[in-house]
Parts: C-alpha cells; structure tokens; sequence
C-alpha cells in the first residue's frame, strides 16, 4: 500500500491561517480508490504557529505576514520537521496544498497581497523536492491517478 503526505487541511482539518480548512473532496475519493495510506501533516501547526495566524508570502527570500512580521524561522522549522516526518515514516510522495507559502508546488501568491499568483513553491515543497520527495497539488489528479495505478 502506498503511503503518501497529506496537507492536513486538504483533508478538512481547521489548521488554514483564517481557521477554516481546504477539503478536497475528489482528492480524497482517489485517495479512498486506491487505499492510499494518509500521513496528514501541516508545516505551519508544526513549526508552532497559533491558529488562526496571520496570512503570510513570500517576499525575497523572506515569509512576511500581512503585518508585516518576518515568520521565516517558523516556516523553515515547519519544512524540516514535515521532512523528518516523510524519512521516518518512509514516505516519498506528497499531495500538498497549491498556493500556501509553506505548501504551494506550481504556484504562490507574489509577496505583496495583492492575490497575484506567480509560479513558484513554498519552502516546505522546495525542502521536500530537494531531499528527492515528489511533491504534487490537490490539482494533480490524473497524474496522481496514473501513479497509484503503477504502484
Ligand atoms: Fe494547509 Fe500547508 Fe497551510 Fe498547513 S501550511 S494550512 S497544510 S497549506
């Protein structure tokens, strides 16, 4: 059985910044198609930020919230404890959440909260890609598909 990575709040759990969560339902019908085993994870709950926190981007190398605090020490100890987490668990795929700073693998917001998307990914996917963990979206589900078919 495949086990895989999971955004926590791809599965309904209330850990997004604002409290609420991004159930991906047609996510979790493949993930129940295929028996994929789930190990939810949320970076920024991890790294011992409160919920709800305030929004945050990426800006220049740095996470600055919408206030205007840099959070990046939080969210680069968020991303080392979720890979931790996939080595000790074995684990070599991840679904995370398209867009989050911590968990965006195509696209993030641009840094002046503006809901400009540019294409880019968030530290915890970038820490996770280089450490050889395939990082797909919510979005990805045909090649997500093909791959449990192949596994
Ligand atoms: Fe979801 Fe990732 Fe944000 Fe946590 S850090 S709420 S798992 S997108």
């Amino acid at each position: 059985m495949k086990k895989i990575l999971i955004s926590a709040c791809l599965l309904g759990e209330n850990v997004k910044y604002n409290g609420g969560n991004n159930f991906a339902e047609n996510l979790v019908k493949l993930l129940e198609k295929y028996a994929v085993e789930i190990v939810p994870i949320c970076p920024e709950v991890m790294s011992g930020l409160p919920t709800p926190r305030p929004p945050a981007e990426i800006r220049q190398g740095d996470i600055i919230t919408i206030t205007g605090s840099s959070v990046l020490s939080e969210f680069q100890q968020g991303a080392n404890l979720t890979l931790q987490k996939a080595n000790s668990e074995n684990i070599n795929i991840a679904v995370l959440k398209e867009k989050s700073p911590s968990c965006g693998s195509h696209y993030v917001y641009d840094g002046n909260f503006a809901n400009r998307l540019i294409k880019g990914e968030g530290l915890t996917t970038q820490l996770l890609r280089q450490n050889g963990i395939k990082v797909f979206s919510e979005n990805d589900l045909s090649e997500l598909e093909r791959l449990f078919q192949n596994t």
